[in-house]
């Protein structure tokens, strides 16, 4: 089912029917190989969607970007030749120790999809470990240039909350906070005229994935973010952390003009991106508040209530949610359940 709820929200953002989605599923997807469950996945839900999306859709050109700490060694496997899916993963390496072992820089595609798989793959162990300050200049320096240039015209999003603080060390151990999520998302709305779909992969936390949920889908919503804190927009990152962008880079400046190798910034280049998103926000305000669709839907008893359907400033997402997810945390709150999903009904 979780397959499903993927393909269906995917297919009706692609469709613009909705303009971006958060599909709430489990179990995750993305160890899933071709003939291999692993790690708690056993159907690679954002590999299946992204083949349907091109496949019966036609829709030539897909970014997947994956944000779970652990590589997504099942995705990648899926499209390494294929130059129609770029795959970007961003995931804690220590040199091929931390599981599943794959997701090496050098790991960049092969034949025609060759250049078309990028590893961010961070090194170092947790000493410091990572957070908001190398996951945002990651995506400054390799994924956003990258995406722009490769200009999909949809965005699967492998949304792992396992990178957030408040995971052991086996379990990842980084110390992203949950509005760091929020922002990341914006940025990535930012392709594909908005085109958006988030599929939730790990996360062992409760918290720490609820809080993610509720920062992630704030941006979808365009809602204002909580700025990021000053010292954060004013640190530069750990030294292992340019010890594995360097690496990426370098490796990646043969295949993406806009990727250049590596350098530590003299200026201050996340308070200057900061100030450039300032603006932007104004822009966006303005068109969401033209749109004012609003879906009235009433909940029918007797059917298990497993869509949700979230409207805001005439902004629709679409939320599917199997019943094994809590419903009690507060970002639920901010959800207008107008639909519900009969059982016996195949979702797709
Ligand atoms: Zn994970």
């Amino acid at each position: 089912m979780a397959v499903g709820c993927v393909i269906e929200l995917a297919a009706r953002v692609a469709s613009r029917e909705l303009k971006n989605g958060f599909a709430v599923v489990r179990p995750p997807g993305h160890h899933a190989e071709e003939s291999t469950a692993m790690g708690f996945c056993f159907f690679n839900s954002i590999a299946i969607t992204a083949k349907y999306l091109r496949d019966k859709l036609n829709i030539g050109k897909i970014l997947i970007v994956d944000l779970d700490v652990h590589h997504g060694n099942g995705t990648q496997q899926a499209f390494y030749a294929d130059p129609s899916i770029l795959y970007v993963s961003l995931h804690r390496y220590d040199e091929g120790n931390f599981f599943p072992g794959s997701g090496a820089p050098n790991e960049v595609g092969s034949g025609p999809g060759e250049g078309y798989n990028i590893n961010i793959a961070w090194t170092g162990g947790l000493d410091p470990p990572m957070g908001d300050v190398e996951y945002l200049t990651a995506f400054r320096t390799v994924i956003m240039p990258a995406a722009n240039e490769f200009d999909p015209e949809i965005v699967l999003v492998s949304a792992g909350f396992d990178a957030v603080e408040g995971h052991d060390p086996p379990l990842g151990g980084y110390k992203v906070t949950a509005k760091c999520f929020g922002h990341l998302t914006k940025q990535l709305l930012k392709l594909a005229d908005g085109r958006v779909v988030l599929a939730l992969e790990g996360g062992h936390d409760l918290t720490a994935i609820c809080d993610a949920s509720e920062a992630c889908i704030n941006a979808l919503l365009g809602n204002e973010l909580e700025p990021l804190p000053e010292d954060i927009v004013h640190q530069i990152p750990n030294m292992n952390a340019i010890a594995s962008l360097k690496k990426t880079t370098e490796i990646q400046s043969k295949y993406w003009k806009s990727v250049e190798p590596y350098s530590v910034p003299v200026d201050c280049a996340l308070a200057e991106s900061q100030k450039q998103e300032r603006e932007e926000t104004e822009t966006v305000s303005a068109m969401a508040s033209l749109s004012v669709d609003v879906e009235q839907c009433i909940p029918q008893e007797g059917s298990r209530p497993i869509r949700f359907w979230m409207l805001n400033k005439g902004l629709s997402t679409l939320c599917v949610m199997p019943e094994d997810i809590p419903v009690s945390h507060k970002w639920l709150e901010k959800v207008e359940v107008c639909g519900q999903h009969n059982s016996d009904t195949p979702l797709v």
